[in-house]
């Protein structure tokens, strides 16, 4: 089946109980036991497993291709829970621009916890070889890169990091359904569910979906259940309903951001535009081979710096000030405001989530701002 079809019915089914075809969400804690003692149901405490995560992490198992998936309480919590799986002594390399969160992560605890961490540029194919070591475990790439859109080759990166026995997971937050990150080689996708799956902007969680059940992904599974940053019943319906619609949303944002991106490109004001789909865009070639579309993700970089960004978000009608992104609303963001002291964001960009409004109206809503 195509990717539209899956997204639809993966992890539904009639309940078999009432006929309802929207799953009912199951709130229930605790599960009863058979007379012997046994639980021939499959369900035995919502920590454990609940019908709404089992549905959850079947459906995005089988959108995504993968064997098995483990679903929390946000995308860091999916992050941790992968990192929680290494030993201490294992060294990760990851990707110099991921998601700030993650290295974050990585320096302020779990390098106090023994693992070892390198962060690396990974368009850089060189350097992702010459920082391997022979303890490293994963490597950990993102693309596209926030806020620049940096492209990473990503079967490339694979293809290297094999070589040695490595574990390449993907962050593929950016760009669910877009790109195939296990059809390019990778092992682990990584989702946060808050932002595409979702869709609606009112729920938080994270995933991680595994191309293999191998022994990193069991550990990670285990740390769900006995870690328990679990996402609620109705936290995993609202996800699994977000997905349904997947598919077309991502056609639709990306449609309405490469409009959006050509038109900013030609706008006096606006010094730089970073958005693979422009052929102007560094990573461009690389992101037209692995993705289908160049999703709905774009910063600028206005010409007159700090002042001006700030006047351009104090203007917008249609555009929320809002950090976050994935949503059907478009937000607008100066990124190095949020990110504080130490961000290598440039002082005049603003990063764009492109909504599903009309293009038309979110252009003029830019162009009004810009003047
Ligand atoms: C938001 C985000 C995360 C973190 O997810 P949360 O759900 O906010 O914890 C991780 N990676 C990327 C690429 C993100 O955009």
């Amino acid at each position: 089946m195509k990717i539209e079809t899956v997204a639809v019915h993966a992890g539904h089914a009639v309940d078999p109980a009432t006929g309802a075809v929207a799953a009912p969400i199951y709130l229930s804690t605790t599960f009863e036991r058979d007379i012997e003692g046994t639980y021939s149901r499959g369900f035995m405490y919502t920590r454990n497993d609940n019908p709404n995560r089992q549905a959850l992490e079947r459906g995005v198992s089988m959108l995504e291709g993968g064997e098995a998936a483990a679903a929390f309480a946000s995308g860091t919590g999916a992050t941790m829970s992968i990192l929680q799986a290494l030993t201490p002594g294992d060294h990760i390399l990851a990707h110099i621009d991921a998601y700030y969160g993650t290295p974050r992560l990585i320096r302020e605890i779990f390098l106090r916890w023994g693992l070892q961490a390198d962060f690396v540029d990974m368009s850089d194919l060189a350097a992702v070889e010459k920082a391997l070591r022979p303890n490293t475990k994963l490597a950990w790439a993102e693309t596209p890169s926030n806020p620049l859109l940096k492209i990473v080759d990503l079967a490339a990166v694979a293809e290297i990091v094999h070589k040695s026995g490595v574990l390449f997971v993907c962050d593929n937050t950016w760009a669910p359904v877009l790109q195939r990150p296990f059809e390019l080689g990778a092992d682990l996708v990584l989702y946060s569910t808050t932002k595409y799956f979702g869709g609606h902007c009112d729920v938080a969680g994270g995933i991680v979906v595994t191309k293999t059940d191998n022994e990193l992904f069991q550990r990670t599974r285990g740390i769900q259940y006995e870690g328990g940053a679990v996402p609620s019943p109705f936290d995993c319906w609202l996800i699994l309903r977000g997905m349904r619609t997947l598919p077309w949303r991502m056609r639709a944002h990306s449609e309405n951001a490469l409009k959006v991106a050509e038109f900013l490109a030609r706008h006096r004001k606006v010094a730089r535009v970073h958005y693979p789909g422009l052929r102007s865009h560094p990573g461009h070639e690389i992101a037209a081979r692995q993705m289908s579309l160049f999703g709905g993700m774009l910063s600028l970089e206005v010409k007159e710096g700090y002042d001006a960004a700030m006047s351009v978000v104090a203007k917008t009608k249609i555009f929320i000030r809002a950090t976050s992104l994935g949503g059907v609303e478009s937000l607008i963001e100066h990124r190095a405001s949020i990110e504080g002291p130490g961000t290598t964001s440039p002082e005049g960009l603003l990063r764009l989530s492109i909504g599903l409004e009309n293009a038309d109206d979110l252009i003029e809503d830019l162009d009004h701002a810009l003047r």
